[in-house]
């Protein structure tokens, strides 16, 4: 009977499904839940040029405001949500919210920045992803150029012909375009120079030691030069200390973002951050 059954199920999962599989159960059906309830947020973290002191780009980073548990960071749900298929849905939010908050503050009257958004390797394989772009940013009714898409090299390398292809497509529809974590992942220099991209991001990792370890050193030094010579913008992240801020303005990395000048803030922060510029 279904009691019977009832029982039998149960002891088949406790034996065969371990406490991290179960785990992983409840946490991709709570991110179902909260993407309709709209328990996600978007922060930005303003990036700065060093030259001038404006801010002159911003990154947008999702955040799961639980309700029991508080503000929950990328690394606590990002993964869960790629393997599942719930980062398309989250995804396609991250975007409208970032398309309105921009829209909002232009209305208000703010000279406001490229915002960046970050792109997993399964939201940059969705054949809608073009499409998707195209109609959110013009039903918000802004530039396309307010928006910059960030990808790692594994996304791109991944697929390289299927990539470029896709690389184009957004290009033309005007979006920018912005190799992150640059340095970590494996991309030819070769590739590099096919790409339509816009700007390359130094990983925080080789941020963290300089000035000081001299290997980190000069990577940081070659992913600069290389990137003026590709006539690329180039953004240093994890920027924490003024020894470091000053190691990059001697290399010429104009642009940096990291706590030394804030951390990611929600938008009425940014807002006010803007409005002390
Ligand atoms: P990322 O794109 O490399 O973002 C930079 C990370 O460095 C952010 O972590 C940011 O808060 C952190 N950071 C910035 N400045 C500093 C600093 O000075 N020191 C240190 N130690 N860290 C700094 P966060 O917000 O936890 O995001 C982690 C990752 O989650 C991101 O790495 C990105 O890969 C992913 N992610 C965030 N938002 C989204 C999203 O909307 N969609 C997707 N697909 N991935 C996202
Ligand atoms: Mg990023
Ligand atoms: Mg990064
Ligand atoms: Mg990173």
């Amino acid at each position: 009977d279904a009691k019977q059954r009832g029982r039998n199920s149960f002891q088949f999962y406790t034996k065969d499904i371990n406490s991290q599989t179960y785990r992983q159960l409840i946490l991709e059906n709570q991110l179902v839940k909260a993407l309709a309830r709209e328990e996600f947020e978007v922060h930005y973290q303003p990036q700065v040029d060093v030259i001038s002191g404006q801010v002159v780009g911003a990154e947008a980073l999702v955040r799961w405001r639980h309700p029991e548990k508080g503000l929950q960071p990328p690394a606590n749900f990002i993964a869960i949500a790629e393997e599942t298929g719930i980062i398309e849905g989250l995804g396609a939010w991250v975007l409208q919210k970032v398309c309105q908050d921009i829209r909002q503050l232009t209305r208000d009257g703010y000279r406001i920045p490229r915002i960046s958004i970050n792109l997993s390797a399964r939201q940059f394989r969705q054949s809608d992803l073009v499409e998707q772009c195209r109609n959110t940013i013009r039903s918000a009714g802004i530039a396309p150029a307010y928006i910059e898409l960030e990808l790692t090299e594994s996304t791109i390398m991944k697929d390289i012909d299927i990539a470029v292809g896709m690389l184009r497509q957004l290009n033309a529809l005007g979006v920018r375009l912005a190799i992150d974590d640059f340095g970590t992942g494996y991309s030819s220099l070769n590739n590099l120079k096919h790409f339509p991209i816009d700007t390359l991001k130094i990983d925080k990792s080789f941020v963290r030691d300089i000035p000081g370890d001299r290997d980190d050193e000069a990577i940081v030094t070659a992913i600069v030069a290389l990137a003026k010579s590709l006539e690329l913008e180039v953004v240093a992240e994890g920027v924490e200390t003024r020894e470091q801020l000053g190691f990059l303005k001697r290399l010429g990395c104009e642009i940096v973002q990291g706590y030394f000048f804030s951390r990611p803030l929600p938008f009425e922060g940014f807002r006010e951050y803007l409005k002390g510029k």
